[in-house]
Order: structure tokens, then sequence, then C-alpha cells
């Protein structure tokens, strides 16, 4: 057994000073210092002045896909505290049960955090007909990306919505509409890019889909909302009773639009930063519950050049590399007041994994749950370095920021995998988390 002492322990909704008690991979039990005699526990772990808070449970990572692959994405995500991924499909790469035990398997040698996957991508009429056998099988949710060449037509998202009513699979949108996106013209001036898909494209389709799911009563994610218009349509379907949920990435509450002139390429990702109007809007909704999760959408095409001039900014992938900094962002947020603890956790664990369906053995800190714990020490300043230490992905915006509060241990079911300086653990110790239907909220 494994005894984590005088720390203060998020339990109940709040921070209190308790001992957690580990035994193999689950929390046994949290007590109050000093109740149990110290002659039964193997190993003394001392965390005096730190935070423990459940491990970090993130919606939407591409780590098979792009630049990244499976090892030095997971090991981004334990260093970022982030103890579960939920990886995304590339397009159709997921679309039958034997991709999804294919992924599973290679995702399985590789990871050191725990993962789960996601079915999709969707594009097609075709790419549903097998959406029961992977929700059974164990997917977190299914992808539809609108956006795609050809875009999804409406017949498709609407069958793919009928599905989801049908399956209990929740659909994900990637929304933005086509008809919407206007060619990259301007050739000097870096606001083109987020010129080019405007705020509309995403809700306009935000708004159509919630109308989908009203009628047939899906359940349905809007992944990675940028526009405060977005937030007030989810907040109108969740008051109306649309199981409508949604996900924000830190770049979209951090940057907003006036971020292309300073970091160039390297604030390239699509849907594109927004206005500061956008981002205050999206600030109140993640604090008022509109927005459910907090999610990374971890991903790049390519190394990206730090350079403002619109050329580049056309020719590099778009992307951010999100897993090592989107916690430690958001902690800093709490730290300054932005955001509160309460809001951190419910967005970073406790939601995720009822989403995911993985509320039976994560995303809080109690009795039976797996031992998955960040430890935080609050106090500290850091500055972030250009690039990360393990992800294939070397650049962000983020790159010299100041930030309070670090992360200095990561566990995964009872075994430390991050120590603050180094991964503790092997290829492979990560295992998959398979979504457990009528888990969902
Ligand atoms: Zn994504």
């Amino acid at each position: 057994m494994k005894r984590f002492e005088n720390a203060q322990v998020w339990s109940d909704g709040k921070l209190r000073p308790l001992s957690v008690i580990v035994e193999g991979e689950k929390i046994l039990a949290l007590i109050e210092p000093g109740a149990v005699d110290h002659q039964s526990t193997d190993q003394i772990i001392d965390v005096s002045g730190k935070w423990i808070l459940p491990g970090g449970i993130d919606l939407h990572v591409h780590i098979s896909d792009g630049a990244e692959t499976f090892f030095p994405g997971s090991c981004s995500a334990a260093a970022g505290g982030i103890t579960t991924v939920l990886d995304m499909a590339p397009f159709h790469a997921c679309i039958t049960v034997e991709q999804l035990y294919e992924k599973a398997i290679s995702a399985d040698e590789a990871c050191v955090v725990d993962f789960g996957l996601i079915a999709g991508i969707v594009v097609e009429n075709s790419d549903l007909e097998n959406l029961a056998e992977l929700s059974h099988a164990g997917s977190a949710y299914f992808k539809v990306f609108q956006p795609s060449e050809p875009p999804v037509s409406t017949e498709t998202l609407w069958k793919s919505v009928q599905a989801a009513a049908k399956t209990g699979l929740r659909l994900g949108l990637h929304a933005e509409e086509t008809a919407f996106l206007l060619p990259f013209l301007e050739e000097n001036d870096p606001l083109s890019f987020p010129h080019s898909r405007p705020a509309i494209a995403e809700s306009s389709v935000v708004a159509h889909v919630i109308e989908m799911a009203r009628a047939t009563g899906a359940p349905i994610h809007i992944c990675h909302i940028s526009t405060g218009r977005t937030a007030e349509l989810v907040a109108w379907g969740k008051a109306h009773g649309v199981d409508v949920t949604c996900e924000v990435p830190p770049h979209f509450l951090l940057l907003d639009e006036s971020a292309f002139s300073i970091y160039g390429a390297r604030a390239k990702t699509t849907p594109p930063l927004r206005t500061q109007v956008d981002t205050q809007i999206l600030w109140q909704a993640l604090n008022d519950g509109v927005i459910d999760a907090i999610a990374c959408d971890h991903y790049t095409e390519s190394l990206i050049p730090l350079s403002s001039k619109p050329q580049a900014i056309r020719a590099a992938g778009a992307g951010i590399a999100g897993l090592e900094l989107s916690l430690p962002l958001m902690m800093d947020a709490v730290l300054n007041g932005k955001l509160s603890l309460n809001r951190f956790v419910e967005a970073s664990s406790e939601t995720p994994a009822l989403l995911a369906g993985l509320s039976a053995s994560k995303g809080r800190l109690s009795s039976g749950k797996h031992a998955d714990l960040t430890i935080w020490e609050p106090e500290l300043n850091w500055k972030v370095k250009p690039s990360g230490d393990f992800s294939r992905v070397e650049t962000t915006p983020f790159s010299g920021w100041n930030l309070k509060g670090r992360i200095a241990q990561t566990w995964v079911r009872g075994e430390q995998v991050w120590d603050g300086e180094k991964i503790q653990k092997a290829a492979g110790y990560g295992l998959w988390a398979k979504s457990i239907k009528g888990d969902n909220p």
C-alpha cells in the first residue's frame, strides 16, 4: 500500500487536508491525517505543500496522426498531468471494429498513460454502418469532420445525428460549414487566415446540429468551440433539454486573432483564433458550466516556424501542440482568479470521465477509483520552454510564457509515470480505458 501524506486533496468539491491510501491500481480510502498505522503502509509519499487533484482526462487529442505518435505523445500527456487521452481517428481510419482493435493494439504497445479511442472520422454515409458495433466495442464517441474534401453533406450530418440517437454513441462534431469558407487571399495580412474561416461557419452549423439533436434526442458534442455565439447556442440547447455538450482548448481562451501578428504560423489552428470578445464569452461559459470540458486538440502536421508572414501562415500545417501545457495554462488561470478550481477539476477530469464513459473508474478521487493523480505545486512559478520535452510537435505559441503552478508528479493506476523531471514507466504501461455505455450523462 502507498500513502500520500501532507497534501491538500480534492474531495467533495474542495481541497481538504487528507491522506490518500492506494492499494494496487486503486484508491483504497481518503482519510484524516494520522488515522492509519504507518506500519501497514509499504511506501509513504510525502507531498507537503502540494495539491492532489484527479488526473486529467483529455477528450480530444491526435497522437496517432500528423507528426505525433503514441509514445512521445503519451509522455507529453504525463508531463502535462493528463492520465487518460482520448485519441481521435484520422479520416475513415476507425469506422470498423477491426480498425478500432488495430489501433488499440498500437496504442497499448506504446502509451505510458491510459487511452480511450474515438470512432470515425465520418465524412460520408457509408462510414456510419458499424456504429453500433463500435459503440459496444468501447469507443468513447464518434467524430464527424465537416470541412472535409468533399464536405460532409447535410444528409450525412442528419444521418449521423440519427445514428447517434439510435446507438446512444455521442456524435462529436468539428463544426465548420464549408459554404462559408473563403479563399486565403491577402498576401500581406496575417489576419487573412482567420478571416478566411469566419465565425459564422461554426455558429451556423452548431445551430443546425442542435436543432437536429433536439428533434431526435441524439447526444451531441461540439468539438473545440471558438466563438462566443457558439457558446450562446450551446447554452440555449442545454436550457431546452437538448443533450449537447462542448469542449474548449486553452488556445481559444488565452489567445485572440491578434496572436497571428506575434506568433504567426504557430497560432494556426482550425477553427481559427477569434476576437477578444469571443475569448471573454468563452471564459464566462467555462466558468458557468456551459462549456463542459477542457480538451487541447493536440495536433500538428509538421514543425512550425515562428513567422508571422502571411505566406508562412498559409503554407504551415494547422494545429497547436497542447498536451504538456493544457492543464498548466488552465491552472495558471485558476491561480490568477480567472477560473474556479472547482470548474477546473470538473472540466479537466470529472465531466470528461462521464462523457467518455469512464466514470466508473476515473475522474474522481474516491474509494474504488483508479489512483490517477496529478500532484501540483501551486506556489511554483516557471517559464515555458521553447519546445516540449517529449512531443514530436516542438512548437507552441506559449513558449516563454510565465506560469504559476507546476506539475510535480503524475500517477496512473497507482504507479508514478512522471516525477517532475523524467518519465518513470516504459512504453506500453498505459491501458485501453474502454468506454462503458450507459455512463454518459
Ligand atoms: Zn481535433
